[in-house]
C-alpha cells in the first residue's frame, strides 16, 4: 500500500504557483487576489478558512478575510457578494459553507459572479464543467483528479465508485471522472444512502471514493483487493489528547483498509490539503482571464 499524501502534492503545487506569483510580479502585473466570507464561529469553518489564507500568504497571493457574526440578515450577506462582484481588485471569492440556518445556501452562491467563482460550485461552471468547457472546477473534486494524476493513476477505463453525492463533492467528483477526456474516462457509480447491495457496489470498485461524512464506515470487507481508496471525509470527534480538543476522522476505517488496497489518503493529509491547492489554482486562473479581458 503506498499513501497518497496530499500534503506533499499540494506543497509541490502550491511551489509552482509561487513561481507564477513572482514571475507576474516581476514583470509588473497584479497578483491574484482571493477574498474569503467567513459567518459565524464554526470552528471547521474558522480552521479552513484560515487555511486558506495562509495558503494565500505562502504563493503570494492578496488576500482578504470577511467575517460577520452569525447574526447577519441574508440580505447583508447578498450585498457584500455583490460588492466583491463588482470589486476590480479582487480576483475571485468564496462563502465558507455551511452558514447559519436563515440564509438561504443556494441563493447565495448563484448571487457569485461565475468569473469569480473559485470554489467552482455556481451552476453555470458546474454546467460548463458538464459539458466540457472551460470553468473553475469544484476545490475538492478537481483536487482529487490532481492527486491522481500527480501519483500516475489513470481512472480510464476503470469502475470507480463514489459514496455521497453532494452537489459539492460526489456528484462533481462522478463528472469529472466520467468525462471524455485523458486522465478520466472512467465507468462511474454513484452511490448514496438509498443505494442498495453497497457493499457489493463498493467491492466491484477499482477506484473508490468514500464522500459521507461518517467516521470509519468504510471497512475492508467493503474494498476489492488492491482498490486504490479515496477518503474525502472529515468528521470531528472528541479528543483529549489534542490540544484542540478534537481529531479529524475520515470516512475510512484507513489502518484495516490499508493492509488491502494499493493507494490510499490519510486522514488528515489527503483531499483536504489538495482542496485548497486546487482553490489557489482557480484564483490564479482568475487573475491570469480577468488580466486577458483587460
Ligand atoms: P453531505 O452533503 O452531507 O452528503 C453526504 C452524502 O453521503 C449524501 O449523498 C448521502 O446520501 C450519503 N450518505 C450518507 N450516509 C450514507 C450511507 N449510510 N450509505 C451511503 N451513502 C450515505 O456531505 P459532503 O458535503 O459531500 O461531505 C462529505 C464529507 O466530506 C464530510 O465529512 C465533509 O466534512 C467532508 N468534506 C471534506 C472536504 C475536504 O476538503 N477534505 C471537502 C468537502 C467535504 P443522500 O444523498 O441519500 O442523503
Amino acid at each position: 500500500m503506498q499513501k497518497l499524501d496530499g500534503r506533499k502534492t499540494s506543497a509541490e503545487i502550491k511551489d509552482e504557483i509561487r513561481e507564477e506569483v513572482n514571475s507576474l510580479r516581476s514583470s509588473g502585473k497584479r497578483v491574484p487576489h482571493l477574498a474569503a466570507i467567513l459567518v459565524g464561529e464554526d470552528g471547521g469553518s474558522i480552521t479552513y478558512v484560515n487555511a486558506k489564507v495562509k495558503a494565500c500568504d505562502y504563493v503570494g497571493f492578496d488576500s482578504t478575510l470577511i467575517k460577520f457574526n452569525d447574526e447577519i440578515s441574508e440580505e447583508e450577506l447578498l450585498s457584500k457578494v455583490h460588492e466583491l462582484n463588482e470589486d476590480p481588485s479582487i480576483d475571485g471569492f468564496i462563502v465558507q459553507l455551511p452558514l447559519p440556518k436563515h440564509i438561504d445556501e443556494k441563493k447565495v452562491t448563484l448571487a457569485i459572479n461565475p468569473s469569480k467563482d473559485v470554489d467552482g460550485f455556481h451552476p453555470e461552471n458546474i454546467g460548463r464543467m458538464s459539458l466540457g468547457l472551460p470553468a473553475f472546477l469544484p476545490a475538492t473534486p478537481n483536487g482529487i483528479m490532481e492527486l491522481l494524476k500527480r501519483y500516475q493513476i489513470d481512472p480510464e477505463g476503470k469502475h470507480c465508485v463514489i459514496i455521497g453525492r453532494s452537489s459539492i463533492v460526489g456528484t462533481p467528483m462522478s463528472l469529472l471522472l466520467s468525462r471524455n477526456k485523458k486522465g478520466a474516462n472512467a465507468t462511474v457509480s454513484l452511490c448514496h444512502s438509498r443505494t442498495k447491495n453497497l457493499k457489493e457496489m463498493c467491492l466491484q470498485a477499482d477506484i473508490l471514493i468514500a464522500a459521507i461524512g461518517k467516521p470509519y464506515f468504510l471497512k475492508a470487507d467493503m474494498v476489492k483487493e488492491g482498490a486504490v481508496v479515496i477518503d474525502v471525509g472529515t468528521s470531528r470527534l472528541p479528543d483529549s489528547s489534542k490540544k484542540s480538543g478534537y481529531k479529524l476522522a475520515g470516512d475510512v476505517a484507513f489502518d484495516e483498509v490499508s493492509e488491502k488496497c494499493s493507494f490510499i489518503t490519510p486522514v488528515p493529509g489527503g483531499v483536504g490539503p489538495m482542496t485548497i491547492a486546487s482553490l489557489l489554482q482557480n484564483t490564479l486562473l482568475a487573475n491570469k482571464r480577468s488580466a486577458d479581458n483587460a
